[in-house]
């Protein structure tokens, strides 16, 4: 009997009515003879209000309270689909992550997956059930403190259980019916893709698509599973495929450009009149290291003389205000002449393995910035992708000229 991964993001679990609905795609499953593991998210909105609660209580809360308040969202509801689909006469029961149990690092808030016994679920199955997984938690086996897998995390669950029970598929369930060429709610000529290489969906969703979170396109890739991407808006009787991820080889018709990401929440800081000299970087970046801020796009430039340059650099907006604390702590140190910031800036990118064996994608870009008024701040380029910093008020302007320049707008 073949074993299949249901994962069900927020949106398709916010109400009791779309709980039912989602009852009925894994009726359908059933009925088709597959054994499943169903992954759950909390109710859209809820991890978000859990969070705020957490921030509310204190400013430097535990991590691991954090994670216990967390994890809760997910725990209502998985009993309640396992309630529903009995309901409707389908023998299912719950599983929490410490349950099954999916083990973790002890990185409470981002913890990662480090083995999943399958046992439990195997006799679950053996017993005809459904199994409905709480997504986003796991344990840590030496603490038996509860953890979460950070924003985004039942995507990885769901892979990850998929991996460790043999799963034939994961279907990702969510309010869109596919990975699209860019995100749909901001291009409305955005284009569904069929297929999605791996290597293309890990830069999409590190650059910003959140449809997937990127560990479980990691995992997904790891491991082997065939995932996609689907709706779970679609009529539960005849449902529309979705996006498959997959290897690049099963991809017939590859573009130079297979899509446009953007990231919001982006920071600028600039350090001038840094000394140019051996050492000056690490006493920079070090100290942000150290402080787990993740510095993203580096720029270099020589001053007016010769003897000092200055440097700038980008990291999220939620550590723009300790980054910059933590390098006018160190000013005599690093021996700069002046700290300047820019905050609500968005990092726009664009993603395709076509890049690798065509010059100039980029520069094209840069043209197109200028043609509509477009500041570009930083730029960053690799194999198969480029990232353009630009001021957050252009960003739909931005993200449509690219998705139009490459030839991606639906006809
Ligand atoms: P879920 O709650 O089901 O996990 P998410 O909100 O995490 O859903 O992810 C789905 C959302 O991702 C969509 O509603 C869409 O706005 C957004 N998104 C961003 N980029 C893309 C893309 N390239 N293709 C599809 N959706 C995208
Ligand atoms: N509920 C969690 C979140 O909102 C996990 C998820 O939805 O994947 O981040
Ligand atoms: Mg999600």
């Amino acid at each position: 009997m073949a074993r299949l991964v249901m994962k069900f993001g927020g949106t398709s679990v916010a109400n009791m009515e779309r709980i039912r609905n989602v009852a009925q795609h894994v009726r359908r499953e059933v009925e088709a003879g597959h054994q499943v593991a169903v992954v759950v998210s909390a109710m859209a909105g809820k991890t978000n209000e859990l969070v705020g609660w957490v921030n509310e209580g204190s400013k430097l809360y535990d991590p691991r309270e954090y994670d216990a308040v967390v994890a809760s969202g997910e725990q209502v509801t998985s009993g309640l689909l396992a309630i529903v689909l009995q309901d409707m006469g389908i023998s299912a029961r719950s599983w929490q992550g410490w349950q099954i149990p999916l083990l973790t690092s002890d990185a409470h808030g981002s913890a990662r997956i480090e083995g999943i016994d399958g046992k439990n679920l195997d006799d679950g199955f053996k017993r005809g059930e459904v199994a409905v997984i709480a997504g986003f938690q796991g344990i840590h086996a030496d603490t038996g403190r509860l953890t979460t897998l950070g924003r985004g995390g039942s995507d990885t669950s769901a892979v990850a259980i998929a991996a460790a029970i043999g799963a034939e598929r994961c279907d990702i369930y969510t309010d869109v019916d596919g990975v699209y060429t860019t995100d749909p709610r901001i291009v409305s000529k955005a284009r569904r893709l069929e297929k999605v290489a791996f290597e293309e969906m890990l830069e999409m969703a590190s650059l910003g698509a959140k449809v997937l979170q990127v560990r479980s396109v990691e995992l997904a890739m790891v491991h082997k599973v065939r995932t996609y991407v689907r709706s779970s808006f679609d009529d539960p009787a005849n449902p529309t495929p979705g996006t498959l991820i997959c290897d690049e080889e099963e991809i017939m018709e590859q573009q130079i450009v297979t899509g446009i990401a953007y990231s919001k929440d982006e920071a600028q800081i600039t350090l001038r009149r840094v000394a140019d000299k051996p050492g000056v970087a690490a006493a920079i970046f070090v100290p942000l290291a150290d402080a787990n801020i993740n510095v993203d796009m580096i720029i270099q430039v020589t001053s007016d003389n010769t003897t000092s340059t200055d440097i700038t650099f980008t990291v999220p907006t939620a550590d723009f205000e300790r980054a910059k604390t933590i390098l006018e702590g160190r000013k005599a140190e690093i021996n700069f002449g002046a700290l300047e910031g820019a905050r609500d800036l968005v990092k726009v990118s664009a993603i395709g393995i076509g890049m690798r064996s065509h010059a100039g994608v980029a520069a094209r870009a840069f043209k197109a910035f200028a043609d509509k008024g477009i500041n570009i701040r930083a730029i960053t380029t690799s194999e198969i992708k480029f990232s353009l910093l630009i001021d957050a008020a252009y960003t739909e302007l931005a993200v449509r000229t690219l998705h139009s320049l490459y030839g991606l707008d639906a006809a």
